[in-house]
């Protein structure tokens, strides 16, 4: 597992892991490490704020809290490129596809967390926030649109006033026309 293809480094929360290295997928690159605690003691921990936790099963939770584990610094999306497993009651981190050099490495922290901790409408991952300026950009839109079609309708207002006179006379030949032929 180690030299780390990926390095600590800056990122929208905070701090992040990025790959330094092509990254192949399916590779195993991390174990969230740290103290493995009991119920009570996660109870407890979790009350204290402590955000590191990761529930292994209903009876053991990890505190990843210490800085020796780096997979603390995995950050949560919604359109992750990694994912977590369990082997003997032990917690990994691999990839679910190839990674570029320079890509933040994330993983789905699941939408308890999501809901409870993070906040839905808060989430700065990248799917996120390309959905709501994606929203944004419609709203946008919609509002050009009517702006548009209101602006339209007045002018059609008065195109059609004169449109309807046209097509009144014309009319008027053709019955005339066809009067004449009888
Ligand atoms: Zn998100």
């Amino acid at each position: 597992m180690s030299p780390r293809p990926y390095r600590l480094g800056r990122s929208l929360t905070g701090l992040g892991l990025f790959a330094t290295r092509p990254i192949k997928k399916r590779s195993r690159i991390a174990e969230y490490r740290g103290r493995r605690l009991g119920i009570d003691a996660a109870l407890k921990a979790e009350k204290s704020g402590n955000r590191y936790l990761y529930e292994v099963n209903s009876k053991i939770t990890i505190d990843g809290a210490r800085h020796g584990n780096i997979a603390r610094y995995f950050n949560h999306s919604c359109n992750p490129n990694c994912d977590t497993f369990i082997r003997d009651r032990r917690v990994f981190i691999r990839t679910l596809r190839n990674i570029k050099p320079g890509e933040e490495l994330t993983y789905d922290y699941g939408r308890d967390y999501l809901k409870n901790v993070i906040g839905l409408a808060n989430c700065l991952c990248s799917r996120c926030r390309k959905r709501r300026k994606k929203h944004a950009a419609e709203l946008r839109l919609k509002r050009l649109r009517r702006a548009k079609r209101l602006a339209n309708a007045a002018a059609k207002g008065k195109v059609k006033k004169t449109a309807k006179k046209k097509t009144a006379k014309s009319a008027r030949k053709k019955t005339a026309k066809r009067g004449s032929k009888r």
